[in-house]
């Protein structure tokens, strides 16, 4: 066992030696002495983003109201010009891509947008792996409409507690089926679904179709506007370091610009007329229109600088160096820490394909497992019932990190350390 860990450590040297990307690093606030494997639920603050953020309190404090047209990029323009530098990760036109509302906020806004039932087509087609935000979104989308979830929300089941099957999600859509909704990457097992088979499937029904790529953008290449989808939403602060709270995006398929946005709002007008205050509203043709209030200016800042690293470091770049990351970690494990006395087995699917940013880890003693990693100063997360996340980061993890954890797991099975902690779940895990 321990030549094999040899022998993995001098790969990992060497693969960190010849990586591309690795000055990338030294680019981002990496607390000090851990490994973070947590940049799935909460992306690292660039060292940019601090700067980002005084100088936007500068403007707020030297320009006050004037910031709106003064500031840099000037405030009133903010979400457009975010959505902008955040399209090309994505796969989409600058127009099609604006910064707003939160995740769920999105698919309400979305959702609201394109599920408008029918005769007979009245049906939700989502996945029950699916995060339950969106569910409980969904469900309420439902029952405004006046409809009973239970009935027009059918949730494709999973055959193994871990992964959906496209064609289970093909055989849900039918001719009841109005909308349907599912996730890039599923939240907890990793898997990617593909995104370009199921559009072509449910456009063959005349199902309209969107996905949440919350565990998606920023962790792979997208190509929204070829796969043509109908609508997408995603959160900025996971893997694209927007900060805690740091706003969403959204994206709307151009021959959707005419369609009337289900929530409208103010900021969504056409930005030339916007402060004639017009009563009758009339929304910008582009994702802008989808917009809702006043953008948050100040949380949106760290995010800027962010994008600005992507573009840098290229999506395709970054996804097959993630790729060769979560390939070393499923290797390492499967190969030494599968069997007695370690159990860990991997749930994310092992085709290249099917593998989002992040790999699932799964152990009966999961949670426990959790907190020695954490006294150990390497941060998962954990997702009940057993599944330990973790995502090693392109940006900033190394090769050398993902072999520090797979020893972390095996020093702790090894040492019996877990049995020091509590099978009492936090809060926030
Ligand atoms: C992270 C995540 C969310 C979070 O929603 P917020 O509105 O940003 O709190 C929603 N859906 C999915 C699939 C997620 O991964």
């Amino acid at each position: 066992m321990d030549e094999r860990f040899a022998a993995f450590r001098s790969r990992a040297c060497e693969m960190d030696r010849w990586d591309p990307l690795k000055s990338f690093r030294e680019l981002f606030h990496i607390p000090p002495g851990t490994v973070y494997m947590d940049g799935n639920s909460l992306g690292l603050p660039p060292k940019a983003a601090g700067d980002a953020l005084a100088k936007t309190f500068g403007e707020w404090r030297d320009l006050a109201i004037g910031g709106w047209l003064e500031g840099t990029p000037p405030w009133f323009h903010l979400a457009e010009e975010a959505g902008r530098r955040m399209a090309p990760l994505m796969g989409a036109s600058p127009d099609e891509v604006v910064m707003s509302g939160s995740t769920t906020v999105n698919l309400h806004a979305l959702v609201s947008t394109f599920y408008q039932p029918s005769g007979i087509r009245t049906k939700i087609v989502a996945d029950e792996l699916n995060f339950p935000s969106d569910i409980y979104a969904l469900a309420g989308q439902v029952r405004l409409k006046g409809l009973d979830p239970k009935e027009h929300l059918v949730l494709v089941r999973s055959r193994d507690g871990r992964t959906i099957d496209e064609d289970d999600i093909i055989s849900a859509f039918d001719d009841r089926t109005a909308l349907a909704l599912l996730p890039g990457v599923l939240y907890r097992s990793g898997q990617l679904l593909d995104m370009e088979r199921l559009v072509k499937e449910a456009h063959k029904r005349d199902i309209l179709i969107g996905f949440d790529c919350a565990h998606s953008a920023g962790a792979l290449p997208h190509r929204l506007s070829d796969w043509d989808a109908d609508f997408a939403f995603w959160c900025s602060y996971k893997y694209l370091n927007g900060g805690p709270g740091s706003p969403a995006f959204l994206y709307i398929n151009r021959r959707h610009f005419g369609r009337e946005p289900g929530l409208a709002g103010w900021f969504g007008f056409d930005k030339s007329r916007q402060f004639d205050m017009d009563l009758e509203f009339s929304h910008a043709r582009s994702a802008g229109g989808w917009q809702i209030g006043t953008p948050p200016v100040l949380s949106a800042s760290p995010l800027l600088p962010s994008l600005d690293i992507f573009s840098r470091a290229g999506m395709e770049r970054l996804r097959h160096k993630s790729l060769a990351l979560t390939g070393f970690l499923a290797e390492i494990l499967e190969g030494t820490l599968s069997s007695a006395p370690y159990g860990y087995s991997v749930g994310t699917p092992g085709e290249e394909h099917r593998r989002g940013g992040h790999l699932a880890v799964e152990h009966p003693e999961a949670w426990r497992i959790c907190q020695a990693l954490k006294k150990r100063k390497i941060i998962p997360d954990f997702r009940p019932p057993r599944v330990i996340r973790l995502a090693p980061v392109p940006l900033y993890s190394s090769f050398g990190d993902v072999l520090a954890v797979a020893e972390a797991l095996k020093e702790i099975v090894d040492g019996r350390e877990y049995e020091d902690f509590s099978p009492v779940r936090d809060a926030v895990s």
